[in-house]
């Protein structure tokens, strides 16, 4: 990196700066998620889009990205309330997969009608599902709601699909924050294959909770970067995850800043271009928040996603207090985003 961060943020501060970071990329690529850049640069000027803007009939909304973060982090902190600290890692995808059940109801239908439907059992546990605000379809992804609706639990090992959609590790960031760092690659992986069978789906998401793993605990984020490396190029099929990880370093060290750069990295639509976008968009602002997240944003592609995915590696890097107000301010869902991001911090694995 050529400028260094000074300031060392605190644990609770890199938590809730993930979660907040990820949503602020998300809201801020929303509105341009299915507009090309020509279309972006026309409608915001050259320097593309770089505040929110309505989407959803409101400015600062999210998308489904959120919604599916804010789950698998109740997911993850289930776990550990329901099973205690002992619960064996590979026990965990389990309440994630519950709690992506009780998001996919939340695209279906109303709190009401799932109390009435499932009485006491788990499909009405947590506290999101009270939220009627997250009652609310935000362009879904399709391998998230047919994986869901297929009744089956994907794992690595028995996929339910062969998707490598960015549907996994747009939601991944909380198992990063969440889990002990042995147990983070493998468990992320798992979580990722709930609904994402190809192995590229759930190797990027392991390589993304990992390095936010790292950078949470001090680790520059190159050295994160290093050794996510390592541990995929042990895995099987890891060719594609590896070469975007590569591309990423390369376009970084090598091509001008510009969002013609980020055009060349892919679309982001598939889990390790939404991955080799974020690393470099990272990597390319410099430790600006702002800078990152707008080269993140302002693509041909699933620029919420990237928004996401960028924003919640920048957040656990720089903590909560980096993130400009005119994000935040705005930001919906932002109490609840809080509220996660707290009781995450509480319950988490040392
Ligand atoms: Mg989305």
């Amino acid at each position: 990196m050529k400028k260094t961060n000074t300031y060392e943020p605190g644990i609770f501060s890199r938590f809730s700066g993930c979660l907040a970071g990820g949503s602020i990329g998300d809201a801020l690529g929303a509105p341009v998620e299915f507009m090309n850049l020509n279309e972006i640069l026309n409608h915001f000027g050259p320097g593309g889009i770089s505040d929110y803007f309505p989407a959803y009939g409101k400015k600062g909304a999210v998308t489904d990205d959120t919604q599916m973060t804010l789950f698998t982090a109740e997911g993850l902190i289930l776990s550990k309330i329901r099973a205690g600290e002992n619960i064996n890692p590979s026990q965990i995808p389990v309440f994630v997969y519950q709690a992506y059940l009780r998001w996919l109801s939340t695209q279906q239908s109303s709190p009401e009608h799932l109390i009435s439907r499932h009485g006491t059992c788990t499909m009405i546990d947590g506290q999101l599902i009270m939220h009627k605000e997250l009652y609310s379809r935000r362009a879904p992804g399709n391998s998230c709601l047919s994986a869901l609706m297929s009744g089956k639990m994907g794992t690595t090992s028995d996929p339910v699909n062969n998707s490598k959609g960015c549907g996994g590790i747009m939601r991944i960031a909380p198992a990063g924050l969440f889990l002990k760092q042995e147990d983070v690659f493998d468990t992320a992986c798992e979580i990722a294959a709930i609904t994402h069978g190809h192995p590229t789906g759930f190797l990027a998401s392991g390589c993304l909770a990992y390095i936010i793993s790292q950078i949470i605990n001090s680790r520059d984020i190159l050295d994160a970067v290093k050794s996510a490396v390592t541990i995929v190029k042990s895995k099987k099929d890891h060719k594609e995850c590896l070469d975007a990880i590569n591309k990423a370093l390369d376009t970084w060290k090598h091509e001008p800043v510009s969002f013609q750069t980020v055009e060349k990295l892919g679309k982001g639509w598939i889990a390790e271009e939404a991955l080799c976008i974020s690393l470099y968009c990272v990597l390319a602002g410099e430790n600006d928040f702002e800078k990152s997240i707008i080269l993140a944003v302002n693509h041909s592609g699933d620029s919420d996603s990237t928004g996401a995915i960028t924003g919640n590696i920048l957040g656990a890097m720089q903590g909560i207090e980096a993130i400009p107000e005119k994000y935040l301010k705005n930001l919906e869902l932002k109490d609840i985003i809080m509220e996660i991001s707290q009781d995450l911090f509480e319950q988490r694995h040392i």
